[in-house]
């Protein structure tokens, strides 16, 4: 996959592209990142804002220099802007961005990007949370990091992402929690089953925890999905050791 880059800031990228999955995927050969700097695009270095139209606080990123970086790109990318105005973010949308040969992804700043550029050029406005930042560089970089964790040679066992919450194999729904050695913490024991080798045992265990916190936590994501009269039964088992009913 080809990224590129667009951000007034292309240093705060530097070191997260040379740590763990992104620099993993880069080094496979399955991810190629560039960074483009609109000022070095801009009439001169100042010209990447201007005030806003009708008035009022702030700046407003124009768009010749955006749009010179466009217009030279390989054609045929998905065009991503960050903003908290897009579509919230999901494991689903990040699946079928990894799918994609070529992104590029948009960093706003000020009170954002030019809204003919983005009328014109953008195919996706990408929001992650309903909380604004200061810029779209930690956005991208959090959009970049869940795509390339996904590209091959991103991550060191593969089969580990099928236990991640929110992906097909989980159901959609949280994972559930995980345990490693001791055994005993602080006096905190891991569970019995998965100590022992029961495997149909261990996987009704770990499905039921995880049906657990998505009721605790998530209960939108459980009504997105259909039940299977197995979750049914666990989420009955549950609601009797809770003392709830529904
Ligand atoms: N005035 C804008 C608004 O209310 O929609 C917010 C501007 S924000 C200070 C500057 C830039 O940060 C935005 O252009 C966008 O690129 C990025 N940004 C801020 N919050 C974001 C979020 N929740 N998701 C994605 N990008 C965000």
């Amino acid at each position: 996959m080809r990224v590129d880059l667009i951000t007034l800031f292309p240093e705060y990228f530097h070191a997260p592209l040379r740590i763990g999955p992104l620099r993993k995927a880069q080094e496979a050969g399955s991810l190629q990142v560039f960074l483009h700097d609109p000022a070095h695009y801009a009439d001169h270095p100042k010209a990447v804002d201007d005030v806003p139209y009708g008035g009022g606080a702030g700046m407003v990123m124009r768009p010749e220099p955006v749009v010179r970086i466009l217009r030279k790109l390989p054609p045929g990318g998905t065009v991503i802007y960050l903003s908290p105005q897009g579509i919230p973010l999901c494991q689903k949308r990040v699946e079928a961005l990894a799918r994609k040969e070529h992104l590029v992804i948009l960093s706003g700043r000020y009170l954002g990007l030019d809204a003919r550029v983005v009328e014109a050029f953008v195919d996706l406005e990408v929001s992650i949370g309903d909380y604004i930042l200061s810029g779209g560089e930690p956005a991208a970089l959090v959009l970049l990091d869940a795509v390339a964790r996904l590209l091959p040679g991103a991550v060191g066992d593969e089969a580990s992402r099928e236990r991640d919450s929110f992906t097909a194999t989980v159901g959609g729904i949280l994972a559930g929690p995980v345990y490693t050695r001791p055994p005993v913490f602080e006096g905190m024991a891991v569970p019995e089953v998965l100590r022992g080798g029961n495997h149909a045992a261990i996987r009704r265990f770990l499905r039921k925890e995880a049906l657990r916190k998505t009721l605790h936590r998530r209960l939108d994501l459980l009504r997105k999905i259909p039940l299977s009269e197995a979750d049914r039964a666990l989420i009955r088992e549950i609601a009797e050791e809770e003392g709830w009913s529904f």
